[in-house]
């Protein structure tokens, strides 16, 4: 210790307070993607395609077919706190939408080059336009286009060093940006995705929307884990406990896998539950013990005010009223599901 004086304590720049929140609510390429592709989703789109160079680094595009942005929002579209979706801060306990905060596509011009084509139902034509620090960089231009919007980040992290080395060095978003858009694809099975590299023919993500949650898996994850499939569900409508509905697909003891898999939607968010999904792993491993890792597909549906979806920059976890009761209803009802099945093919085996 040199001195005891307290240090000066200054105001921080906007700039700087804004380059910080934007590096927390994007924390590497997938958070774009999984950002873009929500506002598409709010957007009421029926098809989103995303294209990828460089492992985001270089490109994200997503384009939608959704209700576009007015050309009077568009001065306004990238700044913080921005949005179309809350108003109130007691909005939030009823909210639908993905997005309420107004914060990715500002996060999005602090740490990348963010390049908006858009436009709205009975127009001519459309308008492009590009941002920097949440604001334009010139008047739109009018410019051809279809339908929906299509938003553009090109070096992603050009201005924070430190996270672009780290993330060059691992390399790996791509993957984790085709696991996003297989999740999001089955879930939102009305919706047709695809994920592709730039330049590449083919799509490694590929979905046609069906009303089948069973074909969108076998398109996405592949036949040998849609033929494996049981269908389960559970509700508990006691409203001194809990109030909540579940269904979902669950892999039988055919099935073979080295790691879980499990994708969960929570009024349909896709979140992570950690407690759940070792919950249900314990329960397989007891049930099943031979058999390998599961494949878990669950859609969780609560009421609005017993889920607080402000917890975390990415949205990536929510907080729930009574998750114990929720978590030994849906370990029950899954564990029975698996005795049954066994019991079965132990039957059939003998006969
Ligand atoms: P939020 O989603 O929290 O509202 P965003 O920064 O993600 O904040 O987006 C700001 C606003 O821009 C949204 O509220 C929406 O009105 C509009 N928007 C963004 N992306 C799209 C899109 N793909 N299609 C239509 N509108 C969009
Ligand atoms: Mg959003």
């Amino acid at each position: 210790r040199i001195s005891k004086e307290p240090p000066n304590i200054r105001r921080l720049d906007e700039s700087v307070v804004n380059r910080i929140a934007a590096g927390e609510v994007i924390q590497r390429p997938v958070s774009a993607v999984k950002e873009l592709v929500e506002n598409s989703l709010d957007a009421h789109s029926s098809s989103v395609n995303v294209v990828v160079k460089d492992g985001g680094l270089k490109l994200i595009q997503v384009s939608d077919d959704g209700h576009g942005i007015r050309y009077e929002d568009l001065p306004i579209l990238c700044e913080r706190h921005t949005t179309s979706k809350l108003s109130t801060f007691e909005d939030l306990q009823s909210i639908k939408s993905m997005g309420f905060r107004g914060e990715a596509l500002a996060s999005m011009t602090y740490v990348g080059h963010v390049t908006v084509t858009t436009i709205t139902k009975g127009q001519l034509h459309g308008y492009r336009v590009s941002y920097k620090d949440g604001v334009m960089e010139h008047e739109p231009k009018a410019c051809a286009a279809v339908k929906g919007t299509q938003i553009m980040v090109e070096n992603l992290f050009y201005n924070m060093s430190a996270r672009r080395k780290t993330l060059q060095n691992s390399a790996d978003d791509y993957s984790k940006i085709v696991d996003l858009l297989s999740r999001l694809a089955i879930h939102h099975t009305h919706v047709s995705f695809s994920c592709r590299k730039f330049g590449a023919a083919r799509a490694d993500v590929h979905s046609v929307g069906t009303p089948s949650r069973i074909d969108a898996i076998r398109s996405v994850y592949g036949v040998s884990i849609a033929q494996n499939l049981m269908k389960i569900e559970a509700s508990d409508d006691d409203p001194s406990s809990s109030v909540f509905k579940m269904d979902g697909l669950i892999s039988n003891f055919n099935f073979v896998a080295k790691k879980i898999t499990m994708v969960l939607f929570i009024n349909d968010r896709l979140v992570e539950w950690t407690a759940l999904k070792r919950a249900l792993e314990i329960v397989y491993s007891a049930t099943l013990p031979k058999a390998s890792k599961p494949f878990i597909y669950m859609s969780i549906v609560l009421p609005p005010e017993h889920v607080d979806v402000n917890v975390h920059p990415t949205k990536r976890e929510v907080s729930l009223l009574n998750q114990e009761i929720i978590i030994e209803k849906i370990q029950s009802v899954v564990e029975s599901k698996l005795r049954n099945s066994n019991d079965t093919r132990t039957f059939q085996e003998q006969t």
